[in-house]
């Protein structure tokens, strides 16, 4: 029997974006399954706890089954190694990305020399989107109607409704 191709799309996804779902979804016309693996991040603060982000995610994709949503904390190859999956998936928007990306993609590599990550493009409407951006306009009240799906859209009014 053939085995399903599998990626796994590591993140810190605070909270999911519009990008991230073109991503996934990009991702699916390549792969039979994708796992979205949220990152205890040791370096940023986060706006959403794990559980959230997590539920989010889930949330979003509840009619996709062939998308799963994980955490994970530590080194991505070692839980890359115990599921055995050998493909990372990581979205590119514009050059500033690449740098950033290279740099972990040759250290996974270096790591775990069977494991290869693939890079998608987002549409371009996405381009210049990112959570932390988003995170900003939410919180003054902006528009982001567009650029995230409806569960985060509703989970950061709420969070900036109680903030003010
Ligand atoms: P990290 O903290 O690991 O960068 P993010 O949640 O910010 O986590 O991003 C996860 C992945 O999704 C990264 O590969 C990032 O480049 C990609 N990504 C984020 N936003 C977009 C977007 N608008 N279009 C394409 N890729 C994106």
């Amino acid at each position: 029997m053939r085995q399903d191709k599998v990626a796994l799309y590591p993140g810190s996804f605070d909270p999911v974006t519009m990008g991230h779902v073109d991503i996934i979804e990009r991702a699916l016309r390549v792969f039979d399954r994708v796992i979205v693996a949220v990152a205890v991040n040791t370096t940023k603060s986060g706006l959403f706890d794990m559980e959230e982000r997590v539920e989010l995610i889930r949330k979003t994709f509840i009619d996709t089954p062939q998308v799963e949503v994980v955490s994970f904390s530590g080194l991505l190859v070692d839980y890359l190694r115990e599921n055995k999956i050998n493909t990372i998936l990581r979205g590119l928007r514009a050059i500033s990305d690449f740098d950033y990306e290279f740099q972990i993609a040759s250290m996974n590599n270096s790591l775990s020399p069977d494991v290869d990550t693939v890079f998608l493009m987002t549409s371009q409407k996405y381009y210049y989107i990112s959570s932390s951006v988003i995170k900003e306009v939410a919180r003054f009240g902006g528009d982001i109607s567009d650029i995230v799906p409806p569960p985060v859209y509703a989970a950061l009014k709420d969070k900036f409704s109680k903030v003010e």
